[in-house]
C-alpha cells in the first residue's frame, strides 16, 4: 500500500525529522552517556535482526515500537522508553541512512500531530490501542477541526457532541480534513457545553472515520488533485472512553496538537542549501547562460540567504526546545518557511521560462501525501496553501506581536462571553 521512499528528490515538507543527507551517528561508544548508549545498542539489535532492505515496512515499524524507539521520549510501552526527545535525532539519523522506513511519509498527520496528541492526552487503553498502528501506518489519522465558521478562529467553533449514556452523539461540518479519505481514525473536537466561553466549551475525541454516519467528500484543490475534504457528521455516536482528557478540555487538547503542527510544518531543519531552495539552484543550473543576468541571479541568491537564516534560526529553535523553553519559535519558523517557500517556487517557475507554465492534465487524484509534488510547477500551485495551513501568516503574525513583542492584543469581544450568546452567521 505505501512507497515508503519520499514522493519525489528535492522537496518534503510536513517532515520534522528526516533530512537527506544529514550525518549518521555511529554505533555504541564508550563516550557516549548511559542513554546513548542504551538507544545505541537498541538501534543496533534492531537493524541486525530486521535490515531493512529485507524487512517488510510494517514489520520493521512495529520492531521499532516495540523496542521504544519510535518517540523515544513516549513512556516504556508506548513507543518510548521516557528519555529525552533529543535521543530521536540519533535513532532517526541511523535508521534512515540504513534505508528504514519514514512513518512520516505513511501516516503525516497521526505521526506529527494526533500521534502526540494521543500520548499526552489518552488513557492507557487509548495508547495502547492507537499508537503502534499509528507509527506503523497501519491506521492512518486525521485531524478534525476547522469548519466552515471556524478556521482561525477555531475555538468559536459550532459542531456539537451531545452526551447519551455512556455514548456522545454527535452532529456538524468539518473542513479541509487533510487525507479524511484514507483515514481509520480522526482527532475530532465538537463544543459539549454552549453556555461555557468558547475555549471552555470543547471536548475532544477520537472518532471511527468509517462510521456509516460519516460522510467524507472530497475538496479540489488548485493542482487538481483532492488531498483534503469535507466531514459530515450525522447523529454520529462515540463511546465515552474515546474521549481524549476531559469534557471542556478540547481547547488544552487540540492546543498540544497545534503546537505539534507547527513544529512539524516550519521546523524541519534541512543541511545547507537542500530543502525547498534546492528546487530554485536547480532551476538557476538549468537556465541558459545567455538568460542568466546578474539581476536574476541578485534575486537568487537573496531568497538563499533568506533560506539560510530560516534554517540558522531553527537550529537555534531547537536548541532552546532542549533548554526547556519552547518559546514562539514554531510560530517564526511556520510563518517564514510559508513565505519563503511561495518566494522560492514562484521564481523558480519564472526561471523556468514558458515551461513553467507547462502543469499535468488537471486530473483529479486522490493522494497518499499531504504534500505530494513531483514538478517545480505543482509545488509552486501547492505552495499557495503554506501560508494557510497550519494557522494563517496573519494569525501567527498575531501570536508574535502579543506573546513576544508584548503589542497590545487583538480584538476579542467574544472571549468572556458565553458561546451560545455570540452573535454568529
Ligand atoms: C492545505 C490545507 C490543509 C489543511 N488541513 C487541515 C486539517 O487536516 N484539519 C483541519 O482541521 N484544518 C485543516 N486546514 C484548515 C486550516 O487550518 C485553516 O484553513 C486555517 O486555520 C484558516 O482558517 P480559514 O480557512 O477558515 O480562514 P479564516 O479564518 O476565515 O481566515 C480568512 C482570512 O482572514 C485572516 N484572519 C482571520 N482571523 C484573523 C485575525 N484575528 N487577525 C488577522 N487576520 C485574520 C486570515 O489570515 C485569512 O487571510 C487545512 C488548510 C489547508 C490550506
Amino acid at each position: 500500500m505505501f512507497d515508503d521512499a519520499p514522493p519525489h528528490g528535492w522537496r518534503v515538507r510536513h517532515v520534522a525529522h528526516y533530512v537527506p543527507g544529514m550525518t549518521v551517528i555511529d554505533a555504541p561508544t564508550s563516550q557516549m552517556s548511559a542513554d546513548e548508549r542504551r538507544v545505541a545498542e537498541l538501534v543496533d539489535d534492531l537493524l541486525t535482526s530486521f535490515p531493512p532492505a529485507t524487512t517488510d515496512p510494517t514489520v520493521f515499524l512495529g520492531e521499532q515500537f516495540d523496542r521504544g524507539l519510535a518517540w523515544v521520549q513516549f513512556p516504556e510501552g508506548h513507543g518510548g522508553l521516557g528519555l529525552t526527545p533529543k535521543l530521536q535525532k540519533q535513532i532517526n539519523e541511523r535508521v534512515y541512512a540504513a534505508g528504514a522506513p519514514n512513518p512520516m511519509y505513511r501516516n503525516p498527520i497521526g505521526h506529527g500531530m494526533t500521534g502526540p496528541t494521543v500520548a499526552v492526552w489518552g488513557t492507557e487503553e487509548q495508547k495502547s490501542r492507537y499508537l503502534r498502528p499509528l507509527f506503523t501506518g497501519e491506521e492512518i489519522w486525521c485531524q478534525l477541526f476547522s469548519e466552515p465558521g471556524s478556521g482561525s478562529d477555531f475555538a468559536g467553533l459550532s459542531s456539537t457532541g451531545v452526551k447519551d449514556g455512556d455514548e456522545w452523539i454527535v452532529n456538524g461540518q468539518k473542513v479541509w480534513t487533510t487525507l479524511a479519505h484514507l483515514s481509520r481514525w480522526g482527532l475530532l473536537v465538537v463544543r459539549t457545553d454552549p453556555q461555557a466561553v468558547k475555549h471552555a466549551g470543547l471536548t475532544a475525541f477520537v472518532v471511527d472515520m468509517q462510521a456509516p454516519t460519516v460522510e467524507i467528500r472530497p475538496l479540489r484543490q488548485m493542482t487538481g488533485e483532492a488531498e483534503f475534504n469535507e466531514v459530515f457528521f450525522s447523529d454520529t455516536r462515540i463511546p465515552a472512553e474515546e474521549m481524549l482528557g476531559g469534557p471542556g478540555d478540547g481547547w488544552r487538547v487540540s492546543l498540544t496538537t497545534l503546537m505539534n503542527e507547527r513544529v512539524s510544518i516550519g521546523g524541519t531543519i534541512p543541511t545547507k542549501g537542500s530543502g525547498t531552495i534546492s528546487a530554485l539552484t536547480a532551476a538557476w543550473k538549468s537556465v541558459p547562460e545567455d538568460r542568466k543576468d546578474p539581476a536574476l541571479l541578485d534575486e537568487v541568491m537573496k531568497l538563499w540567504a533568506r533560506a539560510e537564516v530560516l534554517r540558522l534560526t531553527n537550529i537555534r529553535a531547537n536548541q532552546n526546545r532542549k533548554m526547556g523553553d519552547p518559546g514562539p519559535e514554531g510560530s517564526i519558523g511556520k510563518m517564514a518557511s510559508a513565505d519563503l517557500n511561495k518566494d522560492v517556487l514562484d521564481l523558480a517557475v519564472t526561471l523556468l521560462g514558458p515551461e513553467g507554465m507547462l502543469y499535468g492534465d488537471y486530473t483529479m487524484k486522490r493522494p497518499r501525501f499531504s504534500s505530494d509534488t513531483d514538478s517545480v510547477q505543482k509545488a509552486f500551485l501547492r505552495s499557495r496553501a503554506n501560508s494557510i495551513e497550519g494557522g494563517t501568516s496573519e494569525v501567527m503574525y498575531n501570536i508574535l506581536g502579543e506573546r513576544v513583542l508584548g503589542l497590545p492584543g487583538d480584538v476579542r469581544v467574544d472571549r468572556d462571553v458565553p458561546w451560545s450568546q455570540v452573535p454568529r452567521n
